[in-house]
């Protein structure tokens, strides 16, 4: 890393914030409307956000993780119950598993990719498996065709945890085609953003209908159980508003992927393989790394301004954190997976020179 001195460090955030013109009209609007999770706006937010994804029904709610745990409360998942899931995934994946009562059981991930390993799956399901959640991760589409083929056959609802994998498409479709629930996030961080709160795509309205009724108290009737999980309307005002600009930015996160991509020559860093037929949105961009120590080239770039995912939240796998170890399962590919990858920023305020430093400081590293 000595020929660099004539390129000056720089800090690359890893946060994208845009403001937009529209936002403030936006929330004037929602302001003259009504405040509430059931008002007018929040309707033409979920028509909006069906109609983006080319899903028959949306609902929203608070968070990504409402999402999930509306997603489970709607298929009836109850204390005892099974969820398969990868452990490759945030603790925001699982702690709504956790909190339903049902027991997390953790599926291998596919050598090269997030996608929940098939065969590994068949020996995990048993009488009691009552959800799969898939968890593509940073945007990468799985295998969401395959998988689902599988669940449909065992009569097993599939949900997709596609918290900010907002415009990654498999064969041409949204990811939440292939999906019974599909669970997504406007966390701050994600592509579309509200500060706080998710969505739920569904198909098939009976499902809908329970995820709208679960998130309002069962509607308060008494016969349906269900919790407050509804989104403000300002939030959804803003949801709406930044609905528009969603393609663009993922298509100004398409452009620096392929122009890093294109220029990282360095023989042990590559991106992350990506899987036939599917378009990535880019949340972050994945490198698979071969180094002896893989952590010490996370380290240098780290010190030099890029930041990662992968020590932004020390990411492993999820039976190693001690809120999750009681349901460990040991999942070797998963494993693998998050000890020779790392993420790189490449959202849509990154300009050219950003880039150029990414592309130098990478190829520049040599292991002492
Ligand atoms: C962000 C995220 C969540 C949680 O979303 P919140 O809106 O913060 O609750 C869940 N799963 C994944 C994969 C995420 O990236």
């Amino acid at each position: 890393m000595s020929s660099r001195s004539e390129v000056s460090r720089r800090v690359i955030s890893d946060k994208y914030r845009p403001v937009y013109e529209g936002d403030m009209p936006a929330i004037l609007e929602g302001l003259s409307g009504g405040l509430s999770g059931t008002s007018d706006i929040v309707t033409e937010y979920e028509q909006a956000l069906a109609a983006w994804f080319n899903s028959r029904h949306a609902v929203a709610v608070s968070s990504g993780a409402a999402a999930i745990s509306v997603a489970l409360g709607a298929l009836g998942v109850k204390p005892g119950d099974e969820v398969v899931l990868t452990p490759t995934c945030p603790l925001c994946t699982v702690y709504p598993v956790m909190s339903a009562g049902a027991k997390p059981v953790f599926v291998d991930t596919r050598p090269h990719g997030f996608g929940v390993d098939l065969t590994d799956l068949a020996k995990v399901i048993t009488p009691r498996t009552k959800a799969i959640i898939d968890i593509p991760m940073w945007g990468y589409p799985t295998e969401v065709d395959e998988l689902q083929a599988v669940a449909r056959g065992r009569s097993i609802p599939l949900i997709l945890d596609l918290a900010h994998s907002h415009g990654s498409k498999l064969h041409g479709k949204h990811l939440s085609h292939y999906a019974d629930l599909s669970c997504f996030s406007t966390h701050e961080r994600k592509p579309l953003a509200t500060g706080e709160g998710g969505f739920i795509l569904a198909d098939n309205l009976d499902l809908a209908d329970r995820c709208r009724s679960y998130s309002r108290f069962g509607n308060l009737n008494g016969k349906d159980f269900g919790l407050n999980y509804k989104l403000a309307a300002l939030s959804a005002c803003l949801g709406r508003s930044r609905l528009e600009h969603l393609e663009r930015q993922i298509e100004a996160r398409r452009r620096n992927a392929h122009h890093l991509v294109s220029r990282i020559t360095h023989p042990k860093v590559s991106e992350k393989q990506i899987i036939a037929d599917s378009s990535p949105n880019y949340y972050f961009l994945n490198l698979s790394l071969s180094f002896r120590d893989n952590r010490k080239f996370i380290d240098y770039l780290d010190e030099n301004g890029i930041p990662s995912d992968i020590k932004r939240y020390g990411c492993r796998c999820l039976y190693e954190f001690p809120t999750v170890a009681v349901y460990a399962r040991k999942c070797p590919n998963g494993e693998r997976l998050l000890n020779s990858m790392t993420t790189i920023p490449i959202h849509p305020d990154l300009k050219e020179d950003d880039l150029g430093y990414i592309v130098e400081l990478i190829n520049d590293y040599s292991e002492d």
